[in-house]
């Protein structure tokens, strides 16, 4: 038995790879590498391939016996998402229902989905509980919220069984330093931060500093990437299990300021960072903070890693990169 992780070369999926390689699982990586690294996929089989490839999927079902799907490739740059959504629509939807497809033909029922508190748009309320109304506020968001709905239908027709789990801000890197994050263009708070103190960058621009928070500047609810990856590999024992199709919110319930992001990664790296207030970026809510509480209860959940380790996790993987 085997588990396809698609988009395993990329940054959440890379972690859950090796993740589920720890614990003795095979797993196949299906990756058109497109934004993923192949050094990344370190674990498990490479195939390098596109989710619009039916034949090639369906080559992949039949010489091996695949468990479960835990899906993540996805595009993710919520800008880009506005300005080209067609590229969006059709890698993150059309592209999932393709591999849907070839899950019911072959036979495999189970998927673990990459989804995200961007399904949620701009709160009315918060901590954000999974029964809150989802209006995303970009094709990006979007995007996602349509796979969930289309997952709904699947498990009521066709007996599709999903954990579809939904992100707050994923940050940090494997523990043991060997892979992390990597995006071109970056354009994620930590990493750039980190690269204002290694002086690959000259500054951190701070988007926006008149927002009603605490100290004027966002806030989020970051959680470290091996935490996500626990999830994930709870939510499919939990699968396993007979458990029900369901969706997760994964955060650490606490919220941090852009300010504050900037004082633990001066902390962590000791390095000055300067940083230049710039105007707020467009669709950014003021604050985002999650109640997990369901995938505790549920999942047997237990986020173990706050901020200054995500700082810290990055910034080993950085200066093993730069
Ligand atoms: N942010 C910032 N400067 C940057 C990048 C991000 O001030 O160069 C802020 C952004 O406005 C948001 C927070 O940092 O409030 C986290 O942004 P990121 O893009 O990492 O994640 P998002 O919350 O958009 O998913």
């Amino acid at each position: 038995m085997a588990i396809l992780v698609t988009g395993g070369a990329g940054y959440v999926g890379s972690h859950i790879n090796k993740m589920l390689a720890q614990k003795g699982y095979d797993t196949i990586v299906y990756d058109n590498l497109v934004y993923g690294h192949e050094e990344a996929v370190r674990w498990g089989k490479l195939i390098k391939a596109d989710l619009a490839d039916a034949e090639t999927l369906d080559k992949v079902f039949k010489e091996n016996k695949i468990e479960a799907v835990f899906h993540f490739a996805a595009y993710a740059y919520v800008g880009e998402s506005v300005t080209d959504p067609a590229k969006y629509y059709t890698n993150n939807v059309t592209n999932t229902i393709n591999l849907l497809d070839a899950m019911r033909r072959n036979d495999c029922n189970k998927i673990i989905f990459s989804s995200t508190c961007a399904t949620y748009g701009t709160p009315e309320k918060l901590p954000l509980t999974e029964d809150m109304p989802q209006n995303p506020i970009s094709p990006y968001g979007a995007s996602k919220l349509m796979v969930e709905r289309i997952f709904k239908d699947y498990d009521r027709a066709y007996g599709l069984k999903f954990a579809a789990l939904r992100y707050f801000n994923a940050a940090g890197a494997d523990p043991d330093g060997e892979i992390g994050e990597q995006h071109d263009p970056e354009t994620h708070l930590i990493p750039l931060v980190l690269d204002a103190a290694s002086g690959k960058r000259t500054d951190i621009k701070v988007f926006g500093t008149d927002y009603p928070t605490k100290d004027g500047t966002c806030i989020r609810d970051y959680i470290h990437v091996w935490d996500l990856a626990d999830a994930h590999l709870r939510a499919f024992e939990y699968l396993k299990n007979g458990g029900a199709s369901d969706f997760f919110n994964l955060g650490n319930e606490c919220g941090t300021s852009v300010l504050e992001i900037i004082e633990a990664a001066r902390k962590i790296t000791g390095k000055e960072i300067a940083v230049i207030n710039t105007e707020r970026r467009e669709g950014d809510p003021p604050v985002l903070v999650g109640s997990s509480a369901k995938a505790k209860e549920i999942l047997g959940w237990n986020p173990q890693f706050d901020v200054e380790k995500m700082c810290e996790d990055a910034w080993r993987f950085a200066a093993r990169t730069s």
